[in-house]
């Protein structure tokens, strides 16, 4: 026996289901810095051949922090600020969804 098509309800479960896949995400925002190193004889020295620092801008206890990445952990830490962004719009949809299903329920109340 099925239920009539609820195409709210079907986009929720998914969106649910696919909050696992993004368990690892990190906060903050993903910070691409640019900098001389200062020794005389490098290739930043000429000022455009800067090095890159990648940092996570983040709030810890309320204060913002700018913490380095290390070179290895670039890319890896860059998606898993990517999964926040994500988690952050599933949320945001699967409220959306449940806000219109206490508006209607509210509504057929007062008939
Ligand atoms: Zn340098």
């Amino acid at each position: 026996m099925k239920s009539p098509r609820e195409p709210d309800l079907e986009l929720r479960g998914k969106l649910i289901r696919s909050l696992g896949a993004l368990r690892e995400m990190l906060p903050g925002s993903f910070v691409e810095r640019t900098r001389a190193c200062g020794r005389p004889g490098c290739h930043c020295a000429d000022g455009k051949r800067l090095h890159s620092q990648y940092q996570i801008s983040v709030l810890i206890d309320g204060k913002p922090k700018a913490l380095n990445i290390p070179a290895e952990l670039v890319e890896k830490v860059r998606q898993k600020i990517e999964m926040r962004r994500r988690f952050d719009a599933a949320a945001a949809t699967i409220c959306k969804v449940n806000l219109k299903r206490f508006l209607k329920e509210k509504k057929d109340r007062q008939v």
